[in-house]
């Protein structure tokens, strides 16, 4: 059956900032594209913020580089350090300093610039591409595929149904994916039995005197801590801190607000309450899609897997699936492969997940958590030595950055 010419694009379904980031690859390369989203506009979603460096240099490619740096609150912050330290005695273990790579990679430091304004930044440059159509109140509600093109149903909040037609669809709808749900492809995983929870605070943590960097990861076998700094609305900024809640504690204790004063009052005392412009819970998960592709059905982003935050990778992946996986489908669009790339596009990011994100976050967590002494001191002996030598520092930070996780995905036939 010949595609008529409404139906000769791509659907990605969900705009968080894999969504847009698969949509602007997309257009960049001449593929129209239709990005469909369930809420009536892009979500202030206040969970990722770490940009790794070579996400940096892959959104810099995008266009997006002015929006990035920009110095208005809707820009980001460049971080060259990151320090590991000792909750319970407050021990300073080990500085780490991505400006080591200078010379080796173009930013040489990561860009802390919430996922939020990244979606912001990337809308205008889909739309003004003339090949973007970027569709709010439209909910995915049902999928089918043939030989030669998706059909997907799309409803909007008056209960109206609509029936639209594309070459390809890509799932980018997040962790619950109803993509990944209709394409009946498995998420192999399992769940964490605590919650993680995320404070937000105007209260600079910066001019206590601890001699905090920008991002700052505490050890502590009860409660572990990852302290870091964004833009937020404007100076003087916001601090959040991400720390586990016990299994014990029901989601509407650990969310009342003197259990919330209580977490920052113990990170540092101080009088008077914290001031807090936003807080979440959330459950936790390890898991991989069984396949990226399936046909016509592309998945992308926390759609294909999810991990813990610790060492923020998840958004970072999702983008290294969409770059990765744009350059294919663009290589079959106009003609110059097989649809059989898309299965090496699979094989690809699955590596990049179970060997490298999927590994690697469930170490950071295990690391940060650690009860035994014995076992936590060598934790920390062995970061502070790492940080010390020249070589294993900079291997460290090739790990740490997804710089190696990029590189031997890439390898993959
Ligand atoms: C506390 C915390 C901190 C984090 N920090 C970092 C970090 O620093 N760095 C990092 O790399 N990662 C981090 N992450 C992970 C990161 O937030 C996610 O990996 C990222 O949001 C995934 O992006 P996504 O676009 O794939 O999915 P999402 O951001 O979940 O976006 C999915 C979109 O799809 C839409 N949608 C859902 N269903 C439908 C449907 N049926 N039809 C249409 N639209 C639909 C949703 O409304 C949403 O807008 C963090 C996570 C947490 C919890």
């Amino acid at each position: 059956m010949e595609i008529m010419q409404t139906e000769n694009r791509v659907i990605v379904s969900g705009c968080g900032p894999v969504g847009a980031v698969t949509a602007l690859a997309l257009v960049k390369k001449g593929i129209p594209v239709t990005l469909i989203e369930q809420l009536p506009d892009a979500a202030e979603d206040q969970r990722a913020a770490t940009i790794h460096t070579p996400t940096v240099e892959m959104l810099a490619d995008l266009g997006l580089e002015k929006e990035m740096f920009s110095d208005a609150p809707s820009g980001g912050m460049a971080a060259p350090l990151f320090h590991f330290r000792d909750r319970a005695t407050g021990e300073l273990v080990a500085v780490f300093d991505i400006n080591l790579l200078k010379g080796e990679v173009p930013y040489p430091y990561v860009v802390q610039w919430e996922q939020y304004k990244l979606v912001h930044a990337a809308l205008p440059h889909i739309r003004a591409s003339g090949l973007g159509e970027v569709r709010f109140s439209s909910k995915l509600i049902g999928l089918s595929q043939t030989e030669d093109h998706v059909e997907a149903t799309v409803g909007n909040e008056a209960g109206e149904t609509e029936k639209l037609r594309a070459r390809y669809l890509i799932g980018t709808d997040g962790g619950s994916s109803t993509v990944r749900r209709l394409a009946e492809i498995a998420f192999e995983g399992f769940t964490w039995p605590e919650r993680f929870i995320k404070i937000g605070t105007s209260f600079d943590f910066g001019a206590t005197g601890q001699g905090l960097c920008t991002r700052n990861y505490f050890f502590d076998p009860d409660e572990w801590l990852n302290l870091f700094k964004v833009k937020g609305y404007g100076p003087p900024g916001i601090w959040r801190g991400v720390l586990p809640v016990p299994e014990s504690e029901s989601d509407e204790e650990a969310l009342s607000m003197e259990n919330i004063q209580r977490r920052l009052q113990r990170i540092y005392q101080k009088s008077g309450d914290y001031e807090i412009p936003y807080y979440a819970l959330y459950a936790v998960h390890q898991r991989v899609a069984q396949t990226f592709n399936k046909g016509r059905i592309l998945l992308a982003g926390d759609c294909a897997h999810v991990n813990n935050p610790i060492g923020g990778m998840g958004m970072n992946g999702g983008i290294h699936d969409a770059v990765n996986l744009t350059e294919k489908l663009a290589d079959v669009w106009f003609g110059r492969a097989d649809a059989n790339v898309l299965d090496r596009y699979t094989r690809q990011r699955r590596t990049a997940q179970i060997d490298y994100v999927q590994a690697q976050t469930i170490e950071n967590k295990r690391k940060l958590e650690e009860r035994d002494p014995a076992v936590r001191r060598k934790h920390l002996d062995d970061l502070r030595r790492t940080s010390e030598d020249v070589t294993l520092h900079k291997k460290f930070l090739y790990r740490s950055s997804l710089i190696d996780s990029l590189t031997s995905a890439n390898a993959v036939e």
